[in-house]
């Protein structure tokens, strides 16, 4: 895919949306559908549902979803393979937005282009939450280069995107006050499995030999994986894909693959993989060849009704592939045995 060309299409999209969007938020009745949504909740057949949320990414909603059970109905609008950087909200989007009862996204300005759509939805008197909102300050990535922003790839440091589960029982909790006590019970019973993927990844990454362990990838969205895993992380490009790597960028990693004599790097789902393939044809003129370690899902799921399009698979994915392609040691369909064959 041709990020320039994506770019400045969801630029086209966004000054359009900005002419649009108080006229949609007012009026509504768009109905036409995007194609990047999934709905993730109950099917209408079973669902005793009384709420309509509507979550941004697919984690967001996953967690949503684990804690909701069957009380809501759930739709992610961006789904498989969609970068939430570069996200623009369709015109039916915002008329789901609208008519949501409630309103779920990652914040941390992950969803660089949808603040404005957020600031008129919550002036208008819709519940609309962050969930990472609670999580203090003092334990988000700070790196240098996003306008002075946290990093808000969050939900790759299991423990730490664990914390969101109880954010969004407090938020269902006061949004259903007669369900809290199931709401509660509900994240607690994810958190244990939110426990038991935190402990498979930590003996995952630390089977991968000292030496071998960095993790190069597309762009900056596994700093708070490196930290919890303990795994030196490099990217081409920074925390979000808004900006293009300089030759400067590719020449760092071509260096450091070379002297530490990394065996592969990875792509990712949501991202060119043109800037990772220049890096690889670089070491490989200067005489050391990367293998192309996998794809991982960095800011999108998988597709949706399969095991890697929820957030166990998605992080078991990952966890799995980055082990394997590094030397580590890993069953072959991951912690739970539930994998696509070949982690792919
Ligand atoms: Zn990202």
């Amino acid at each position: 895919m041709n990020q320039c060309v994506e770019k400045s299409h969801a630029e086209f999209r966004r000054a359009w949306l900005l002419v649009l969007m108080p006229a949609l938020l007012a009026a509504g009745g768009c109905t036409d559908r995007s194609p990047a949504d999934s709905s993730v909740g109950q099917s209408p057949g079973v669902s005793t549902s009384s709420s309509t949320i509507v979550c941004t990414t697919g984690m967001v909603a996953d967690i949503v979803g684990q804690v909701a059970g069957s009380r809501a109905d759930i739709t992610a609008l961006m789904g498989e393979g969609v970068d939430p950087h570069l996200y623009v909200p369709t015109r039916s989007d915002i008329v789901r937005l609208r008519d949501a009862d409630v309103i779920f996204y990652n914040g941390l300005f992950l969803e660089g282009q949808m603040q404005e759509t957020f600031k008129k939805l919550a002036s208008s008197g819709k519940p609309v939450f962050a969930v990472t909102a609670d999580i203090p300050p003092g334990d988000l990535r700070a790196p240098p280069g996003f306008k002075g922003h946290p990093d808000p790839h969050v939900w790759n440091d299991v423990a730490l995107w664990g914390r969101t589960v109880e954010a969004v029982a407090a938020r269902l909790a006061e949004h259903d006050p007669g369900h809290a006590d199931e709401y509660r019970a509900n994240a607690a019973a994810f958190r244990d499995q939110l426990d038991a993927l935190d402990a498979y990844a930590r003996q995952a990454i630390a089977s991968i030999p000292a030496s071998q362990r960095y993790l190069v990838t597309a762009h900056d969205a596994f700093g708070y994986f490196g930290r919890a895993y303990r795994i030196s992380v490099e990217s081409v490009q920074g925390i979000t894909t808004e900006s293009e790597p300089g030759v400067d960028d590719i020449n760092r990693l071509v260096d450091l693959l070379v002297t530490k004599q990394i065996p592969a790097i990875f792509v990712e789902s949501s991202v060119s993989e043109a800037n990772l393939q220049a890096v690889m044809y670089g070491a490989q003129s200067r005489g050391w060849t990367v293998t192309n370690g996998g794809m991982l899902f960095s800011d999108a799921m998988g597709r949706a009704g399969t095991y890697e399009g929820t957030y166990l698979g998605m992080i078991d994915h990952n966890v799995t592939t980055i082990a394997r392609a590094l030397g580590g040691e890993v069953p072959q369909r991951g912690m739970n045995g539930r994998l696509a064959v070949g982690g792919d």
